[in-house]
């Protein structure tokens, strides 16, 4: 056996990226003999406890660790989820939705909406969203699990996540990391110990006197980046400029309204609110710009456009969008909020925990800390951000509203390269292009480039290879498809009754 192994990991912090870490090494590496996995939490500092709407990729998380779902749904008060509705963010009065999964079906080795394009131009008028079994299903209060044994039905690349209470996600995962060996230590770091010679940390003091050491610690300390900022003094890329939101004020409320499995977001003056609804309650919230807005102003419009009465006080929150230059220094590993912050318009923070975890176990380090492994982890952890940075920007750069100055200022912001270049090449002839191993797939920046309002002048040559005739028929017997398996499959309310959740009747929507 090699004699430089990793003997103990300690994870600083109990938030959700804490006890992603937690379950996740438990399980991956928790038998490794001779090693052992700690978490420090302090319950005086508590979490930041609002991130609650996910992206497919949790599914694959939770069955990784071995969570099962029909459990996990119950005791988190989960509901699921199909994609996120836009509403207001075009223009007022607009919306639309970006779903997991596909659009209808790729033909003659091109991609579908190439074909939806073609019968535009012919003057069909059928709504792209009519080719999304996750929309249509959606928008009708529905919910059924991916079929990828009937390849012929719209169910077979059906996608879904989830909304989840994120305390009881955090406790759930605490149960499970504790199984698998993981120990808990309460209580505040005060002091942070680190090797004169190599400036690895060595260990952590608690308030009680207690002291913590490690080999490799995972900082999961929120914001404040306890270890991978306030110890080892990591920069922060600041893109303040591009996405000027800053601040968000969040309040649960009692169930109302449209009680679907999507998330919504709607455009408001300096920002937008979030509607996740669960099976006990909706959370919401206001993130906005501090420049544009003030805090009480955001507090009472949040306030003025919730859907049942609220359960607590607005909690106001502020951040920076950007990320650490380095996300891991010496044997120090950021990962969450301590590791940086794009605001959660597509619910992507809690994937880029699961991406670092994933990055984390495919470099896991010994005592010796190869340089150039940190190097990869650090550039592919920045180019995960720079991906879903400018996923975001175009939905603020893309609108056509000029209606406050918080608007007039994103349309009028100069993209960056990378999204400058995919912009122009969806307006030429619909092409839409993606690095391998971008988060959002095609489908989601058609969603977000057809909702936002960008028309393509063309689209892509072989689609002619179709008759004009037979491209219509295919697209009409597409969405007939799609309609009619959307309207067989069951609501989400029944689904979740038979998993043995006993929400308060979920009303359809209308
Ligand atoms: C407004 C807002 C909305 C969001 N919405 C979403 C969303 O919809 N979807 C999504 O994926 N993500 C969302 N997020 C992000 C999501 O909330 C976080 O990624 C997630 O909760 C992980 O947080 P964390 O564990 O990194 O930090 P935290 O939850 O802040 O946890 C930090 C932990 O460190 C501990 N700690 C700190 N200092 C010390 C100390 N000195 N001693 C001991 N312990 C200490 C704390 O006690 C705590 O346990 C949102 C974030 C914000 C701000």
């Amino acid at each position: 056996m090699r004699d430089d192994l990793i003997r103990r990991v300690v994870i600083v912090g109990g938030g959700t990226a804490g006890w992603m870490a937690a379950a996740a090494l438990g399980k991956l590496i928790g038998r490794m003999p001779g090693l052992s996995i700690e978490l420090v939490e302090s319950d005086a500092i508590g979490t930041v406890g609002v991130g609650e709407a996910t992206i497919p990729h949790i599914v694959l998380f939770n069955r990784m660790v071995g969570i099962d779902e029909a459990a996990f749904v119950r005791e988190t008060n989960a509901t699921y989820k199909l994609g996120i509705e836009f509403v207001d963010w075009r223009r007022i009065g607009h919306r639309y939705v970006h779903p997991f999964g596909v659009y209808g079906i790729d033909m003659l080795g091109v991609e579908f909406h190439h074909f939806w394009l073609k019968a535009r131009a012919l003057g069909d008028t059928t709504p792209l969203d009519a080719y999304s079994i996750g929309i249509m299903a959606g928008l009708r209060g529905r919910f059924a699990h991916p079929r990828p044994d009937q390849p012929n039905s719209p169910l077979a690349k059906l996608g879904y996540a989830f909304q989840f209470d994120a305390g009881l996600y955090a406790a759930f995962l605490r149960r499970l990391a504790e199984g698998l060996g993981v120990r808990r230590t309460e209580g505040r770091i005060v002091d942070v110990q680190r090797d004169g010679a190599s400036g690895h940390v060595t260990a952590v003091r608690l308030d009680s006197g207690v002291e913590i050491a490690g080999d490799l610690f995972i900082d999961c300390s929120g914001f404040q980046g306890l270890l991978i900022e306030k110890t080892m003094g990591a920069s922060f890329r600041d893109w303040t400029h591009w996405l000027p939101c800053d601040r968000a004020v969040a309040v649960p409320c009692t169930l109302g309204g449209d009680q679907v499995p999507l998330t919504r977001s709607t455009a408001r003056a300096a920002g937008w609110q979030w509607r996740i609804p669960l099976q006990h309650r909706i959370g919401n919230g206001y993130v906005y710009a501090s420049a544009h807005l003030s805090d009480d102003e955001a507090a009472a419009t949040l306030l003025a456009n919730l859907d049942g009465a609220p359960l607590a006080e607005p909690r106001q929150l502020r951040f920076r969008a950007g990320h650490r230059d380095q996300a891991w220094i010496g044997n120090v590993v950021a990962l969450g909020l301590a590791g940086g912050f794009l605001e959660p318009l597509e619910s992507t923070s809690i994937h880029l925990i699961q991406s670092g975890i994933a990055r984390l176990m495919a470099l896991f380090p010994t005592r010796g800390f190869d340089a150039l492994e940190i190097d990869r982890f650090n550039r592919d952890t920045a180019q995960d951000y720079v991906d879903i940075r400018d996923f975001l920007i175009l939905h603020y750069k893309a609108t056509e509203r000029d209606d406050s100055a918080f608007w007039r200022r994103c349309r009028d912001l100069t993209p960056p390269e990378g999204l400058a270049e995919k912009l122009a090449m969806f307006a030429g002839n619909g092409r839409i292009f993606r690095r391998q191993e971008e988060l959002f797939a095609e489908p989601s920046w058609l969603a977000v480039m057809n909702g936002q309002g960008i028309v393509p002048r063309g689209y892509h040559p072989v689609a002619d290879l179709l008759s004009d005739a037979e491209t219509l028929e295919r697209l009409k017997h597409i969405a007939q498809v799609i309609d009619e398996t959307a309207d067989a499959m069951p609501l989400q309310d029944d689904i979740l009754r038979q998993m043995g959740c006993t929400p308060p009747p979920l009303r359809q929507a209308s």
